[in-house]
């Protein structure tokens, strides 16, 4: 017996602004997971990939799965990043409030309906039309419990590389469910605003290698990569190369790909194709966001390294850990 989704609609109000949830309960004890698409409105990967979940007839034998494929609907509506009304990003404003703007809001809907009741969170991002990032499952890894139940959840997610992360900065999804005590993941992926088939599979997929994990799935879907890149840091601006001129760049390295601090890592060219600037990688490390839109301005940041994660319960410290190691 296969249980059926169910949607309901969560106001924030009225006025029709909320969020539209669609539930997978298999009537039986375990764990509440919460995934979340469209956190940024313009992330459309992560909205169709938890859409096409919720059309799945998903084999759930424990708990209940929480899906909301559109979180910031406004911001979808304006196919941008921030509230078209506040200009506020939903994912630096949580747990938000409830007197507050429209996506602060927002964030107290999500906060005190979803999250607060939630065992698992998982955030389903992309990049941004104009910079890369790789296919690859975060979260916190700061020590605590529900940070090494959210290292484990993100091997299991099954991407080709792993980002952990000592602290969070305010506001995000993942802060508040770690204020929450609760495991949280999220993904990113590269050609953020557009509709990729090998992402949205990697998406799909990787949710259920998670529902497999915590044994509310049979582990039945296609394994993921068995020997992700784990790379750890904090998305500091120190490790991010900047531009000082303007211009257009021109990245000579891709993706993933490792660098020595001072490698080159790409050119700023003029119209007349004159090397205006060379770039050079602010630490050793791996690319893990990459310009895409060739106009930059001075100050623009282009490409972000983040080093190999260093040793760890024995483990090997260039990332090369089995999924599962952990269990
Ligand atoms: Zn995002």
């Amino acid at each position: 017996m296969t249980a059926a989704w169910r949607e309901h609609r969560l106001p924030t109000g009225p006025g029709g602004a909320g969020i539209d949830v669609h539930e997978l309960d298999s009537g039986a004890s375990g764990p509440t997971v919460v995934i979340l698409g469209g956190v940024h409105g313009n992330e459309v990967g992560g909205i169709l990939a938890a859409a096409r979940l919720t059309r799945l007839p998903l084999p759930l034998r424990a708990g209940r799965v929480r899906v909301v494929p559109v979180t910031h609907e406004a911001a979808y509506e304006a196919d941008s990043r921030v509230g078209p009304g506040d200009g506020l990003n939903l994912a630096r404003v949580f747990p938000g409030a409830a007197g507050g703007s429209a996506t602060e809001r927002l964030a107290h809907l999500v906060t005190e309906q979803l999250l607060r009741t939630a065992d698992v969170l998982v955030d389903l991002h992309t990049s941004s039309p104009d910079t890369d990032m790789p296919l690859f499952a975060g979260c916190l890894d700061d020590g605590s419990d529900a940070a090494d139940r959210a290292v484990r959840l993100a091997l299991a997610f099954g991407a080709p590389a792993v980002w952990t992360h000592g602290v969070l900065g305010p506001g995000r999804t993942l802060t508040v469910a770690r204020d929450l005590g609760i495991p949280a993941i999220y993904a990113e992926s590269p050609v953020g605003g557009v509709l990729d088939e090998r992402y949205l599979d990697a998406y799909v997929s990787g949710v259920r290698r998670v529902l497999a994990d915590l044994a509310m799935l049979p582990d039945e879907t296609a394994p993921g990569a068995t020997v992700p890149v784990w790379v750890h840091g904090d998305g500091d601006v120190d490790m991010f190369s900047q531009v000082a001129v303007g211009g257009m760049f021109h990245a000579e390295v891709a993706l993933m790909d490792r660098v020595e601090a001072g490698q080159l890592v790409g050119t700023v060219v003029d119209t007349r194709a004159r090397v205006l600037e060379h770039v050079h990688a602010a630490a050793s490390g791996h690319v893990v966001t990459l310009r895409r839109a060739a106009h930059v301005r001075p100050g623009t940041p282009v490409a972000g390294i983040a080093a190999a994660r260093p040793a760890r319960l024995g483990l090997p410290s260039d990332s090369l850990v089995p999924s599962g190691a952990l269990r």
